[in-house]
Parts: C-alpha cells; sequence; structure tokens
C-alpha cells in the first residue's frame, strides 16, 4: 500500500476514519516508536479511555498523539484534518479558506480560516537546506489588498500599495529548482542581503539584476549580470513572479501585508514539491506534527518578517 494518497478516491479508502488517520500520525511523529515528550523512556500504553493517547510507563505522562502539534486542541475529526491537508498540498493551487469551508462543510469561516492558518504554518520545513549553485536572484512588488479592490500599482520602485518581495530561484542547467520568497522591509541596502545570506548556501553564486542592494551580502560573491534585461537573464525568476502574482490574485484575490510571509511561504511549499504532491501531502503533515501548537492570537498577530 502506498504511503501517500494519489487522488481523493484514494485518500478516503486509506484515511476512512480516525483511527487510520491517528496511525498515520503515530508513525509520522515517532518513526523509531514512541518516546514521552517528558522524559524520554520508550515504554508506553495506549489508554482505551482517551482517544490516540499513550501513558508512559514510567512517568504516566499522558501524550495524544495531537498534543504538542499544530493539531493540539483542535476539536475537528483527523480526517478533515487530512482533507485539509490533501486539499491545501496537493492541488496545484493550493485552497482558500473560502473553498476548504464550502468543499468540506465546516461551521464556520472562521473554523475554515483557522485549519488553513495551522496548516500554513506547517509549510516550512525548520531542516530545509539553503539552495546551492547558480541562483537567480530578483524583487519584485505585488500589489495588496485591505478590504476592497487591490490598490492600483505604481511603477518603478515606489512601495505604495504594493508588497516588495524577493525571490531566489535555484537554477542547473536549462531547469529551476527549488525557491524561496521573503517579503523585504524596503528597498535599502539592508533587507536584500539578509535575504541572500538567509537562503543562500556559502559558495553559491547569486545571479542578480546587478542592483547595488544584493552587493557586498556576507558570505556572498553574487555575480551581476548588469541592469540591462532582467528577464532575458533572469527567466527563472521572473516567471516565478508571474506564476506567484497569478495565484495571488486567482485563489486569494490579492494577498493582505499582515500574513504576507505565510502566504509566501505557501506559495514556496507547493511549488518546491510540484513534481511529487503525494509526497507533499505526507511533507505537510510529518511537519505539522513537529510544529508547536499555535493560539488563535498567536496567528492573527501581524507577522514579524526578516
Ligand atoms: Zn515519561
Amino acid at each position: 500500500m502506498s504511503d501517500t494518497p494519489s487522488s481523493l478516491i484514494e485518500l478516503q479508502r486509506r484515511f476512512p476514519d480516525d483511527a487510520a488517520c491517528a496511525r498515520y500520525l503515530i508513525a509520522l511523529r515517532w518513526p523509531d516508536g514512541f518516546r514521552c515528550p517528558r522524559c524520554a523512556h520508550d515504554h508506553a500504553w495506549m489508554l482505551e479511555t482517551k482517544a490516540w493517547t499513550y501513558e508512559c510507563a514510567r512517568c504516566a505522562k499522558q501524550t495524544s498523539v495531537t498534543a504538542g502539534t499544530i493539531m493540539h486542541g483542535s476539536k475537528l475529526a483527523l480526517t478533515v484534518w487530512f482533507w485539509a491537508a490533501y486539499l491545501m498540498a496537493g492541488h496545484s493551487n493550493g485552497m482558500s479558506a473560502n473553498q476548504l469551508w464550502k468543499l468540506l462543510g465546516l461551521g464556520s469561516y472562521k473554523t475554515a480560516w483557522l485549519l488553513c492558518a495551522k496548516l500554513r504554518r506547517a509549510m516550512v520545513d525548520p531542516e530545509r537546506d539553503p539552495l546551492v549553485g547558480v541562483v537567480e536572484v530578483d524583487e519584485t512588488t505585488i500589489a495588496y489588498r485591505t478590504a476592497g479592490d487591490p490598490v492600483p500599482a505604481r511603477p518603478g520602485r515606489s512601495l505604495d500599495g504594493r508588497l516588495p518581495i524577493a525571490a531566489a530561484v535555484e537554477v542547473s542547467g536549462d531547469v529551476p529548482g527549488r525557491i524561496r520568497l521573503a517579503p523585504i522591509t524596503d528597498y535599502s541596502a539592508t533587507s536584500p542581503r539578509g535575504f541572500l545570506s538567509c537562503n543562500l548556501a556559502a559558495g553559491a553564486t547569486a545571479r542578480t539584476d546587478g542592483w547595488s542592494g544584493y552587493i557586498g551580502a556576507p558570505g556572498h560573491d553574487p555575480h551581476v549580470i548588469g541592469p540591462m534585461a532582467a528577464h532575458v537573464v533572469l527567466p527563472w525568476v521572473h516567471r516565478v513572479f508571474a506564476n506567484l502574482k497569478r495565484w495571488a490574485l486567482g485563489v486569494y484575490h490579492g494577498l493582505r501585508p499582515k500574513h504576507l510571509q505565510s502566504y509566501l511561504d505557501e506559495f514556496v511549499f507547493r511549488f518546491n514539491r510540484r513534481r511529487n504532491r503525494p509526497a507533499a501531502f505526507r511533507s505537510l503533515l510529518r511537519i505539522g506534527a513537529a510544529t508547536k501548537p499555535i493560539t488563535y492570537k498567536m496567528l492573527i498577530a501581524p507577522e514579524t518578517t526578516g
């Protein structure tokens, strides 16, 4: 039996109830067998009185399969989490809270929004490696949305009504590899340099359009292309920008500044797993099972970026 369902029918067959989901989560969370989070003892009993909960044989601490994870304290059935993870990770364009709300028949828009927001926080693998080799780097702006329509764009490097974003795309031969995206606070020299040092491995070559913001990035010696025809010398990063903008408008009707990094993380997650969507589902649940619980308050607070 395949570890990752490759269709909705298969998802339903493979995870018909919470028991099947719990078994899958247990295997993801404790691949080498259960370990007590308090005392690290490896012997425990599964309680019969509480759903999917171990009791440590040494210290008696009780640990449910969702305790201490992104699913901590959720009243939703595990099957709902699995459906949401499948739709968000597996669909080529992802899923907005509004779409999930209707598709899964959730109680309220807020429930759907929370579910999406929590899964989105599980879209960055803390173990991921920085980009290597030749990396196209560029920046763009994206029109943002407040309550109503997108604010009209203004040309040049003005930030009015637009959010500045930096992107990096690994290029191997003629094929794009992994990408990274981040909001940049302004067009001063500091922030793009920070973006490079956070996302490129030492020794990687940044191919840029020669904008001085990247020059002198610590630990890097960017190969500067020159200020002309960036779309010609940086074809992949420009294609990523075009896809990002289409996605932001198509799925979300424009991104909101407050949660920009999370939305960019979602785009990056899906792009970097575009060749193996079933694996993206597993990956999302695996990271989610290793991600600390996030409260509603934390989710609605403006993100700090950097
Ligand atoms: Zn213990």
